[in-house]
């Protein structure tokens, strides 16, 4: 039989990929580029070309290793999981292997020295080639080496398991219901959901897990303060040493070893904290740049956060508690603009919505997104799309996987399946994984989202762009490659502004059994409510961004960790509600501890930055102005990582970012 994971091109048949596939696939393939990686090797004297065939080397370990990963996120089973884990320790060798080879380096310094006649984007590609060569321990002496190498293993193995205790502890929830009055205030589609399955497991009454659709709903709109207590303590001890699983998937250890592991690989990089080493790859300079401006911008906001805190709490009558505020939010932004989160659901099933976004790229991008048959999907709600440019062809291809279910993971993201290549002998149009974790649809009704989950796909929606509109044929810097991870969100952040426009909202809404779009006075007070409580947000933002930029730039082996007490000392900073002492979050705080925000959540704000300024330029010309999109389009989403990011900004918006344009539109500053 076939192993449907090795490819030379295209996508694979997801839906005939069986873990037994994985191994086998991996050996297979990272044999065969070993062989090439020494051949490359042997290179002394390497011209361009050479650069590009590593590129073809990469990419072809990527096409294996990327679907492993993807299913393992999306449609996780015990057997994939651990032939998932079985296989990472192999796929972070090679990488070790390439990223340490001298020889390359090399190759590609003496590409570097012999530059003449090269385009700016091989110059980007030879220099980001050199730097992450440095950061995977080149130029270590070789017992410097093999210790960099043993501590890259630990940290990916503990890094992937911190996530998958964080999964088996949320999927473990359940919370079994008879009563209908503790029920409250939970909307149909949800009881629907939970009535069913609860009748699925031969129970009376209501059954409800612990997916984020039902959590951010239950803390909404649950009447009864004992579920949203239940809910939220369970919630912020998930895979921790409190609440109803206390220490049984308890990361605690785990965070103390990746924080030590990553502490010492810094320093044997020449580096003084992870955090130095973290803005090797970011568009900020240093930690003191990083720090100043999240407090810069907290005490911009404290003041209007406090304002907004009193009024919740006059709202409400008594002081609040943790799991009380986003259901007096709820109830008193109902109040002020005749506006609820459920209210509005009926108005945006996901067909239209995706419609809608679709319309908007359409009109932005000149581009045509277009349903299209593929082979077997992964799941039997997964679909898949392409995206046409105005003369018709073919740019690349978009899955949406679009529903929560159990083993998968939670939140939303955008990955990529496969990246744009054009290199000698082989051409690869990219393909982007869209994924979000919505109420699946009931036996009456389809998917029908709240408007902060329209702006979520936005979002995810924002990357896609990003990685399916670059011009660049060069895989390590097309799309969101060799893109400072500070700049990675500036285009979803900005494309978030779409799903608030007025001209837009029309083309996102429509009721799901009349088709009416949304009523002329509900647009206008969604609008309205952009700016509620943006204040508390931001705060909430920046209490995340500090605890994981000091937890990174402040860590001391000999202290360790010191988690709850660095928390508790942000949270006196920044926090304007008291947080209960069972509160786990950093257990829970996949981010940075699974992996890629690590002192470098800092980055949602950063990026928000330039994406509200980005966006102020639109806000200058037109929503929809077609010179400013196009320029738009070739600064930063065509040119990837293939030029400095502050340089592309610049030239987009013709000044270097500014702060305002943030503070005014999330309503801080007037
Ligand atoms: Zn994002």
């Amino acid at each position: 039989m076939e192993n449907p994971l090795l490819l030379e091109r295209g996508l694979p048949d997801f839906a005939a990929i069986d873990p037994a596939h994985v191994e086998p696939a991996i050996r297979k393939v990272l044999a065969e580029q070993r062989s090439k990686l020494q051949q490359a090797e042997s290179d002394t004297q390497p011209a361009f070309a050479w650069a590009l065939s590593l590129e073809r080397m990469q990419d072809a370990v990527r096409r294996v290793w990327a679907p492993i990963v993807h299913l393992n996120s999306v449609c996780s089973t015990p057997e994939l999981r651990d032939a998932y884990n079985s296989c990472l320790p192999l796929i972070t060798d090679f990488w070790l292997e390439y990223g340490q080879s001298e020889k390359l380096y090399e190759g590609f310094e003496h590409l570097q020295q012999n530059a003449v006649g090269r385009t700016g984007a091989e110059t980007k590609l030879i220099d980001e080639a050199l730097k992450d060569l440095r950061l995977a321990g080149v130029a270590l002496n070789p017992e410097r080496r093999r210790r960099f190498r043993e501590l890259t293993q630990q940290l990916t193995a503990k890094q992937a398991k911190f996530e998958q205790n964080l999964m088996d502890a949320t999927d473990a929830f359940r919370l079994h219901e008879t009563r209908s009055e503790a029920l409250t205030g939970l909307p149909a589609q949800l009881l629907e959901r939970a009535r069913q399955a609860a009748k699925k497991d031969g129970l009376d009454g209501w059954l409800l897990f612990l997916d984020p659709p039902t959590y951010t709903t239950v803390m909404a709109q649950a009447e009864a303060e004992a579920l949203r207590r239940s809910y939220y303590e369970a919630w912020v001890t998930r895979a921790s040493d409190q609440g109803p699983h206390a220490g049984r998937w308890d990361n605690a250890a785990l965070i103390e070893d990746i924080l030590a592991l990553r502490h010492e690989s810094a320093q044997l990089l020449g580096f003084s904290s992870f955090a130095q080493l973290s803005l090797a790859t970011k568009m900020a300079v240093s930690p003191v740049q990083v720090l100043g401006f999240l407090q810069d911008l907290a005490a911009k906001s404290r003041g209007v956060a406090e304002t907004e805190l009193v009024e919740l709490e006059a709202h409400a009558g008594r002081r609040l508690q943790a799991w009380d505020l986003a259901f007096y939010s709820e109830r008193l932004k109902r109040e002020r603009f005749e506006l609820s989160a459920e209210e509005l659901r009926p108005f945006f099933p996901l067909p239209r919505v995706l419609e809608g976004l679709f319309r908007v790229a359409g009109q932005l991008f000149k581009v045509r997104i277009v349903q299209h048959e593929t082979l077997g999907p992964w799941h039997p709600t997964v679909a898949y799309y392409e995206i046409l440019d105005s003369a018709g062809r073919l740019i690349g291809g978009i899955f949406t996987d679009m529903y929560a279910r159990p083993n998968k993971r939670g939140g939303a993201w955008m990955d990529e399946a496969l990246t744009r290549a054009r290199l000698p002998d082989f051409e690869q149009l990219p393909v982007a994984h869209l994924v979000c974790n919505f109420s699946p649809p009931t036996s009456d009704a389809p998917c029908l989202l709240t408007h902060d989950e329209v702006v979520t796909l936005f979002h995810e929606f924002g990357h896609a762009l990003q990685h399916l509109l670059t011009e660049i044929d060069f895989p390590s810097i097309a799309g969101i490659n060799g893109v400072p991870w500070d700049a990675v969100e500036l285009p979803s952040q900005f494309f978030e502004n779409y799903a608030w426009l007025p001209e837009v909202l029309p083309w996102i809404s429509g009721h799901h059994r009349s088709g009416e779009t949304m009523p002329r006075q509900k647009l206008a007070t969604l609008k309205a409510s952009r700016s509620f409580q943006a204040g508390l947000a931001m705060m909430r933002q920046l209490e995340f961004a500090l605890f994981d930029f000091r937890l990174h730039a402040e860590y001391d082996p000999r202290q360790g960790a010191r988690v709850e007490a660095l928390l508790a000392e942000i949270r006196a900073e920044v926090s304007l509600i008291e947080t209960p002492s069972f509160n786990r979050f950093a257990a829970t705080f996949s981010h940075i501890f699974g992996g890629g925000y690590a002192a470098g959540y800092y980055s949602y704000k950063w990026a928000e930055v330039l994406a509200a300024d980005a966006f102020s330029a639109f806000e200058e010309a037109g929503g929809f102005c077609a010179a400013t999109a196009e320029r738009f389009r070739r600064c930063v989403l065509a040119s990837g990582g293939s030029r400095d990011a502050l340089e592309a900004f610049v030239e987009f918006r013709g000044r270097p970012p500014s702060l305002d344009p943030l503070l005014r539109q999330s309503g801080i500053a007037a």
